[in-house]
Formats: structure tokens, C-alpha cells, sequence
């Protein structure tokens, strides 16, 4: 960073902290990658750049607990399923065709898109290289998830040892973060999730997985039958299995997967009430994928439920292969309009310090306070609405205009800091 930009002064209509903390006229000081005040406006009294961002409501980064980069560019490409299974096939013959090539343009424009939309940090599952060699040398906060898919047993030594030597060749400095995700218990076998398991736990890791996301998963799981046994089965990929005859969550906790360290839960549309009291016990965390819910018409998602029995529940927009928008905003307007029991004060949450803590990294990220790192987004407010800021932040026509991470300027839709550096 230029040596004038190390202090920024940044000047705001309102900044929102926290949930629950409006501050009119305010402004947010960093320095460096940190942010050392936070308050009501005062103009700078030292060095340093100040930065009028307007009638903008100055939040923290938004999380995105949920995502696969390496998937943007099939947005529109998929045919609308009838059924998971369906749409699972048209990714299985994706995955399967080499003709894909370097998927590293996908993982770019899926930053670009995620940082033009006021999202800072990402939970990427990644199941090529593509994005552990991209990531690094691109400016948005990430923990990369290294995919591993086998229902076979006599096969998971190697694929553990691939993608721990993966892992191992990646940063863990800085933005940088990485994690280990079996997909899904009908793509992964005991062996393999407990062997996930096991190695997270050791490297104090977190590690997340795709689960109870269809009814289907569950018939799969019990008793080997139904349309993703149809599929995978056609494949062989069932040749060495047999169904554990327990439901997903369930299946985690009876092979030991769920104890010393909590879990990135992605989806959990359809748990059972055993299911949610093991995941509260276990500390895990779920993150609720709004639109790729709603493109697969889903039954409606037991988040309120959760948030009320004290499971942490976060914000993930999954991949462009099931939804139109890489933007939590966009999730969390889709919320507030379809979930009249939550208010907007919980979707904020969800969006900002919830997200932070499922995906580790709570004390860093997720809120506005000195000592965090310098994490924001700018959301410029619509004229002529009414309401609270946040209500006018979840407005249709609301747009994020300024991207801060790490104390440097990723997205500045009007120019505002390049005026400044000339
Ligand atoms: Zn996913």
C-alpha cells in the first residue's frame, strides 16, 4: 500500500457497526489492514486520506459461507431441474469432461462479482486446483475447501493424501485459509468422513460438508433406494457401499465425525428434530443458501426454527449451477421478503457476525470494531424510501458502491479513492 494510504479515513451517512448500532454522520478509521476507531464524524486531525463516501450505510463485509467459485461461468448453462438428481447428473457429466480446461477465469469473476456486491470474505469448496492456485493472488478473504468425493474405502488413503498435500501447498497467512469438505454423504463413505475428520480435528481446522439438502438424501442414507441411488449407482460409484440406514446428521454423529470441533454445515433443508439438537450440541454451524433453495423448490428452510434453539445459522449464495446472483445482499433481500419471522436485524446478523463465526473467523471479521481487520462495504441507499437504514439497505434498488478488505480498496464503483490517490 502507498505510504499516504496507510491511514483512511473513511466518512459516511451511517455506519452500522454492529447489529442493533446505527451511528448517523459516522466515520470508520483504519490504519493498515486494521480498523482503529470507529464513531460519529470527526474530520482527520493527522495524516492520511478521507474518503466522503456519501449517503452510503458503511456495514461490515459480507460473508459468504457457502460457494464455489470454480463454477461461475455455468450460470444459465444448466437445464432447470426436475429434481436434484437431475441436476446432480448434468454436474456429474460437467466434472467428467475434460474439456473444462483451467477453471482459474470461473474463480476470478466469481471474486470480481463477490466483491462488487460488498462480500468480503468467501467459504470456497473447491473441488479442481484451480482456485488453491488462483486465490492467493486475489484481493478477497477466503478459507478454500479442498473437495473430496469417494464411496469407496479402499480408495480414500490416496484421495486424503492428494488433497492433504493440496492444502499443504497453500498460504495460511493473511487472507488466506483453507479447510477440507467431503461433499456429501451420498458422494462420501464413513471412511471418508472420518478420515476428514480426524485430520481437521488434528490441524484445528475447520471442515464443512453438503448435508440434508434433499429428502432424497435421506431414503439414499436408510435404505440405498431412490433416485440418487438410481444415479451414482448407474455410475458405480456404489460398487463397495452399503447405506448406513441412519439419517445424514445422525450418520456424522454415529461414526464420530461430529465431536471435539464444530462443522461448516451447508443447506440442512430437512433435518429431523434429533438431528437439530446434534447440531446444536456439537457447536456446528449451518448456512441457509437462499436462492439455490428457492431454484430447486425446496419446502421452506428451518433456519427460524434453528436461529430460536441457538444453532448458528449463516448466509451462502452455493454456485451460479443453482442460483442467478453471487451477492448475500441479494440472499438477504430474498430472506426478508420470504420470511416475515425473522427481522431484518437476524438477516444482518446472519449476512455479517454470524457468517464470520461459521466459517472461523469471528475474531476477525464480521463486525466494525477496532482491532478487527478494516473489512466493509458501502451500500448507497435508495432516495425516496422510508423506514430504518436497514430496511432501506434491503430495498430492491439498494446498491453496494465501496469494498474494503484487508485496509485495501477492492471495489470503488464512483471512483472515489482514485481521485483521492492523485
Ligand atoms: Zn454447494
Amino acid at each position: 500500500m502507498d505510504r499516504d494510504l496507510d491511514v483512511i479515513s473513511l466518512k459516511a451517512g451511517y455506519v452500522v457497526p454492529s447489529p442493533g448500532e446505527v451511528i448517523e454522520y459516522g466515520r470508520v478509521l483504519v490504519r493498515g489492514t486494521k480498523i482503529v476507531e470507529v464513531g460519529p464524524y470527526k474530520a482527520p486531525d493527522g495524516g492520511g486520506v478521507e474518503i466522503d463516501l456519501g449517503d452510503v450505510v458503511v456495514i461490515p463485509g459480507l460473508i459468504n459461507a457457502h460457494t464455489h467459485l470454480e463454477l461461475t461461468d455455468l450460470e444459465g448453462k444448466l437445464s432447470p431441474p426436475k429434481g436434484f438428481a437431475q441436476w446432480l447428473r448434468q454436474m456429474v457429466a460437467f466434472r467428467l469432461d475434460d474439456r473444462n480446461g483451467d477453471l482459474s477465469h470461473a474463480v476470478k469473476r466469481g471474486v470480481q462479482l463477490s466483491l462488487e456486491a460488498g462480500t468480503t470474505t468467501v467459504a470456497d469448496i473447491a473441488y479442481t486446483n484451480d482456485s488453491f492456485n488462483i486465490l492467493p493472488r486475489l484481493p478477497i478473504r477466503k478459507r478454500v475447501f479442498k473437495e473430496v468425493m469417494s464411496m469407496d474405502p479402499n480408495s480414500v488413503a490416496s484421495i486424503l493424501e492428494d488433497a492433504i498435500r493440496v492444502l499443504s501447498g497453500f498460504p495460511r497467512e493473511n487472507l488466506d485459509y483453507v479447510g477440507l469438505s467431503p461433499h456429501a454423504p451420498y458422494t462420501a463413505c464413513e471412511k471418508l468422513y472420518k478420515g476428514s475428520a480426524l485430520f481437521s480435528q488434528g490441524q484445528d481446522m475447520l471442515i464443512t460438508t453438503h448435508i440434508c439438502e434433499t429428502e432424497e438424501e435421506l431414503e439414499f442414507l436408510n435404505k440405498g433406494t431412490g433416485s440418487l441411488a438410481d444415479l451414482l449407482g448407474a455410475y458405480g460409484f456404489l460398487d463397495n457401499w452399503k447405506p448406513p440406514g441412519t439419517s445424514p446428521v445422525s450418520f456424522l454423529k454415529k461414526i464420530g465425525a461430529l465431536t471435539k470441533s464444530p462443522w461448516l454445515l451447508a443447506h440442512c433443508n430437512y433435518p429431523r428434530d434429533e438431528e437439530l439438537q446434534i447440531i446444536k450440541e456439537s457447536g456446528s454451524s449451518v448456512v441457509y443458501c437462499p436462492g439455490s433453495h428457492h431454484y430447486f423448490g425446496h419446502k421452506r428452510h428451518p433456519f427460524p426454527r434453528m436461529l430460536k434453539e441457538g444453532i448458528n445459522v449463516a448466509l451462502g449464495t452455493d454456485s451460479l449451477a443453482s442460483n442467478s446472483s453471487l451477492s448475500i445482499l441479494d440472499e438477504m433481500r430474498f430472506v426478508t421478503a420470504n420470511y416475515n419471522e425473522v427481522s431484518p436485524r437476524d438477516v444482518f446478523e446472519m449476512a455479517t457476525v454470524r457468517g464470520a463465526r461459521a466459517v472461523g473467523m469471528g475474531d476477525r471479521v464480521g463486525a466494525l470494531s477496532p482491532g478487527l481487520e478494516a473489512d466493509l462495504a458501502a451500500i448507497e441507499l435508495p432516495g425516496n424510501a422510508g423506514g430504518s437504514v436497514l430496511d432501506r439497505m434491503l430495498q430492491p434498488d439498494a446498491r453496494n458502491v465501496f469494498t474494503m478488505v484487508a485496509g485495501r480498496p477492492c471495489y470503488d464503483k464512483h471512483g472515489l479513492f482514485a481521485e483521492k490517490k492523485q
